[in-house]
């Protein structure tokens, strides 16, 4: 399979991958481009052929266009095995993260939309409860999700979704796997107070950005 190009872009290098290093916590200049995190993605086969170490050395190389908008970012499921491959302890599932989070903020339009909205659903739910309740989130992620169909005008994708959905619950209601009630975390307040904290230190310029 031909690699995606990636572009060098030595002006915007330095303040970009200095940004995700902190965001991420991710010492990406440790990375020397063995391939074993690629040869061990969970979504290898779902990102034609976009591979961690791909995604890394986009970042090196200041490719800030391809790092924020590629199919592994959204597709990443953070299992950790690349990180655990890695013979550097380069977690790339913070990166995605990390990535994932810019990407919004410079409203770049997701590639995944569905994945985006499953992402604000279940952030909220937790923020809100202290923990995720299933029927909550997936109630917000239905509605994000038809809104943004009944956008597009794609009233088949709504009706295939309720199909799908409906199937899913059933076979799940009959297993037992269905949580009905709102179980809130005792330590709710504490981790609304986190995420607020987190949210001011983003806001607060950056050593990258000065
Ligand atoms: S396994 Fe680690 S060092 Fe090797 S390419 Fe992947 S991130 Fe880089
Ligand atoms: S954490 Fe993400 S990038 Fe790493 S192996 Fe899992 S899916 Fe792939």
């Amino acid at each position: 399979m031909t690699e995606p190009a990636i572009e060098i872009q030595p002006e915007r290098a330095r303040p970009f991958l200095q940004e995700v290093t902190e965001r991420s916590g991710q010492i990406l200049t440790a990375c020397y481009q063995c391939k074993r995190c690629a040869a061990g993605c969970s979504v290898g086969d779902e990102t034609g052929g976009f591979t961690p170490n791909l995604l890394i050395r986009a970042v090196v190389l200041g490719d800030r266009e391809t790092a924020l908008n590629n199919p592994l970012i959204w597709k990443c499921v953070s299992c950790y095995t690349c990180g655990t491959r890695c013979p550097n302890d380069i977690q790339t599932a913070r990166i995605t993260e990390t990535l994932k989070k810019m990407a919004k903020e410079a409203g770049i339009e997701p590639l995944q939309p569905k994945v985006a909205d499953f992402h604000d659903a279940f952030l909220h739910s937790g923020m809100r409860w202290g923990r995720v309740n299933e029927m909550a989130f997936m109630g917000m992620y239905e509605m994000k999700n038809a809104l943004r169909e009944v956008r597009e005008s794609n009233y088949e994708a709504i009706l295939e979704e309720i199909r799908t959905q409906a199937e899913l619950g059933l076979s799940m209601f009959r297993l037992r796997r269905m949580h009905f009630g709102f179980l809130a975390s005792k330590g709710r307040k504490e981790i609304k107070a986190l995420y607020k904290k987190a949210k001011a230190k983003k806001a607060a310029p950056s050593a990258a950005n000065i």
